[in-house]
């Protein structure tokens, strides 16, 4: 597994990408301390060199407990006091996967880059914008008018009771059969026979494993060591396979429908009456006739108004509103602003 130099920088001057083989800063000449920040560099070459590869493998570093310097693991004695070794704490080493995020930067560098600030999503103000365009349009406006003209309608159907000849699975009642025949009701699905087809299938299989790079071992004196994974290789096998398909037909299945002859009331005419605000509305006078009789009655009831501005509104209204308001009558109407239907403002009560 291929061994890397790190670098450091140094936190009590500032003098930044240290070899990570060295103990003390060169520009100030303070001890590394406990807990210094190894990092990579991205093009770190691979240490091939046999006696920094043994001082990378001897271990992670120590702090001297009395004097704070940092000692090899190599070495039983401080390099700056000369005490032993006894129960001084050893430099910490981390293992960071490329897949994972490092829970603080492994580089250095990372950390000095700019926070990402102001730079807010303009997208709020732009719907709070559009929204308050869409309220106002559709805000409601009162316009003053004059009721111009009425007009109503109202209509009475005319139906005759008439012999019709229907067909049907079965005779309802009142109907008098006429005749009688088989006739195709509707279609089951049938199995008729199979047909041998061939189709493609695939497999997985694993043909071996991979290993790869995944991740870097920080060692804790300034190397670090490539971090590796294996994970398995597959491959894909396709063969052909014959499978049985089922060929369905469609059989017709037989009931028998009746012809027959029977009375209903069906629409014949129409009778219409229409006026305006000179003429009270009145249903229209039908002539019933032998087999007849009146149907469904239809009334409406419409007025149009006038603005100021002389633009004109017409609103359907029921007859209550019709009789009540008279043509030349002042009224205010509410309506969008971007047009559409007109409503009438009724004058509340004691105003
Ligand atoms: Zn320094
Ligand atoms: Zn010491």
């Amino acid at each position: 597994m291929a061994i890397r130099e790190g670098r450091w920088d140094c936190p009590t001057c500032g003098n930044a990408g240290l070899p990570g083989r060295d103990l003390a800063c060169s520009g100030c000449g303070n001890r590394r301390p406990e807990g210094v920040r190894f990092y990579l560099p991205d093009d770190a070459a691979e240490v091939t060199d046999a006696a920094r590869l043994a001082q990378a493998r001897a271990g992670a570093d120590w702090i001297c407990e009395h004097c704070g310097v940092s000692a090899r693991a190599s070495q039983d004695r401080c390099p700056g006091c000369g005490a032993e070794r006894g129960s001084s704490p050893r430099q910490q080493t981390h293992e960071h996967r490329f897949d994972e995020p490092a829970k603080e930067p492994v580089r250095a560098l990372a950390a000095t880059a700019p926070p990402k600030r102001g730079r807010r999503w303009k997208g709020p103000a732009a719907l709070v914008a559009i929204v308050g365009g869409l309220m106002w349009w559709n805000g409601p406006v009162e316009v003053t008018a004059t009721v111009a003209a009425k007009d109503w309608s109202r209509a009475i159907e005319v139906q005759e009771y008439r012999t019709v000849q229907e067909e049907d699975w079965s005779v309802p009642q009142g109907g008098r059969q006429k005749r009688s025949y088989r006739a195709i009701r509707d279609y089951r699905q049938v199995l008729d026979h199979y047909e041998t087809k061939t189709r493609q299938v695939s497999e997985r299989v694993q043909t071996g494993t991979r290993t790869y790079t995944c991740g870097q071992r920080d060692m804790g004196n300034g190397y670090f060591e490539d971090v590796t994974c294996t994970e398995p290789e597959y491959t894909t096998n396709y063969r052909n396979e014959t499978y049985q398909d089922p060929v369905y037909r469609q059989e017709p299945i037989y009931d028998t429908k009746y012809a027959y002859e029977i009375e209903k009331w069906l629409p014949d005419d129409t009778a219409w009456a229409r006026g305006d605000a000179a003429k009270e509305p009145a249903w229209p006078a039908v002539r019933i006739g032998r087999n007849e009789r009146e149907g469904a009655r239809i009334q409406r009831y419409v007025l149009r108004f006038t603005d100021d501005d002389g633009k004109t509104y017409e609103r359907e209204v029921t007859p209550d509103q019709f009789a009540r308001y008279r043509q030349g009558q002042p009224v205010k109407l509410r309506k969008k602003r971007g047009g559409g239907d007109v409503e009438i403002v009724e004058p509340q009560a004691g105003t």
